[in-house]
């Protein structure tokens, strides 16, 4: 068992952002479009729903060898033209990454770690043979868009606006090579809670037959065909009436790794918790980490670790394993109810500890709760 250190991703993380007044503006308007009446987005406003509406404008960027980044405007939100042969649609270059801007009380407007994110979407470039977008520039473009439209940001308790940066390949040819060129976008979704039942337990399907990743693969990085691997196994385990998918490591079939896109915790009877460890299959979640050092700081015993899948079964069984939770920035936290696999089933109380990790995390997010580490980042 190894004790949590900073990773790669959380060193970068740590550094000092630049301010918004320091990057705004590099994402030029030529005009400030309202596709939308001050009445249809206050019918939005009032029916949140999760990733299904947008604002009016999107970031946008452009990428070549010989350029670089150039052409960082703000669009009005709209389709894409994209050539029939660009390489995202048939070999799926393309990493995201996924964020919110939260109101606080007093109306300001506030990232949660967008250093975090900037650093995985340059790390998940890499992996994936796109150009990096500068931290900066990513920043900017967060700032930019957000105070354009601000008005989609809500105001009510658990809402958000919940940002998508995306790259990809979007250079024409059939040849299999990385793209000449790249396109930046973000776009923004003004959300209410992920799970329509909010903070109740989900149930989950353990996959003995499917993986998520393999080892050298792609399952570190954020990357659209990692979700399209997950789209089968998720839809065959609604059918036996599971909600989501939990994955088992590929080159043994025996430790938990994760959900299609959410990280696990357990909580042990001693009070200890555990997560399984960054092997390179798993995605290094902003919110796992997070909750690492938030238990850590309340001094409680935290293990990134291999989690063998038998033994949780037989520990949840003995009373040993307590609770269990998912987590990852658009459901924030939630409570594991219940783990289906092939030739059985155990069910989880909803427990204190998660209760905790929600309340704390949700109450950094929202300006409730001292936010001791300089998690947020002021947008306006
Ligand atoms: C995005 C994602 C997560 C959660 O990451 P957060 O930074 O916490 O939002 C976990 N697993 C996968 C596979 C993901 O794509």
């Amino acid at each position: 068992m190894t004790a949590p250190r900073p990773t790669t991703l959380e060193d970068a993380a740590t550094r000092p952002a630049p301010t918004a007044e320091t990057v705004q503006r590099r994402y030029a308007t030529d005009e400030t479009s309202r596709p939308r009446s001050a009445a249809d987005r206050e019918h939005i406003m009032q029916n949140l729903r999760f990733g299904a509406d947008f604002s009016d404008h999107m970031a946008s960027a452009r990428w070549t060898a010989d350029t670089g980044w150039s052409e960082m405007r703000l669009l009005p939100y709209g389709p894409v033209p994209l050539d029939p042969s660009a390489n995202v649609l048939h070999y799926a270059q393309e990493v995201f990454e996924g964020l919110k801007a939260y109101r606080h009380a007093d109306g300001s407007i506030w990232l949660f770690r967008p250093m975090f994110n900037a650093a995985r979407l340059a790390a998940s470039c890499r992996r994936m043979a796109l150009p990096e977008l500068p931290a900066e520039d990513f920043l900017s473009s967060l700032v930019d868009l957000i105070r354009t439209d601000h008005e989609y940001v809500p105001h009510v308790e658990g809402g958000s606006l919940y940002l998508r940066p995306f790259i990809f390949g979007d250079g024409a040819g059939l040849g299999v090579k990385p793209s000449a060129s790249a396109r930046y976008l973000c776009i923004a979704s003004p959300s209410g809670p992920y799970f329509k039942n909010g903070f109740a337990p989900v149930s989950i399907w353990v996959t003995q037959q499917y993986h998520r990743a393999g080892p050298g693969g792609i399952g570190a990085a954020k990357t659209g065909g990692n979700y399209a691997a997950s789209l089968l196994p998720q839809k065959e385990a609604q059918q036996k009436g599971y909600e989501q998918v939990c994955y088992l490591d590929s080159a043994q079939g025996a430790n938990l790794e994760e959900l299609g896109g959410m990280n696990v915790f357990v909580v042990r009877r001693d009070g200890s918790v555990q997560t399984p460890a960054l092997t390179g299959t798993i995605l290094e979640g902003g919110t796992r980490s997070s909750i690492v050092r938030l238990l850590q700081d309340e001094g409680r015993d935290v293990q990134e670790t291999a989690i063998n899948f038998e033994q949780l079964v037989a520990d949840i069984r003995a009373g040993e394993v307590t609770e269990m939770f998912a987590c990852g920035t658009a459901a924030v936290v939630t409570p594991i109810g219940k783990l289906g696999y092939e030739g059985g089933e155990v069910e989880l109380p909803k427990g204190e500890v998660t209760s905790h990790v929600y309340d704390t995390l949700t109450g950094i997010q929202y300006g409730r709760v001292e936010d001791r580490h300089g998690w947020m980042y002021r947008v306006m």
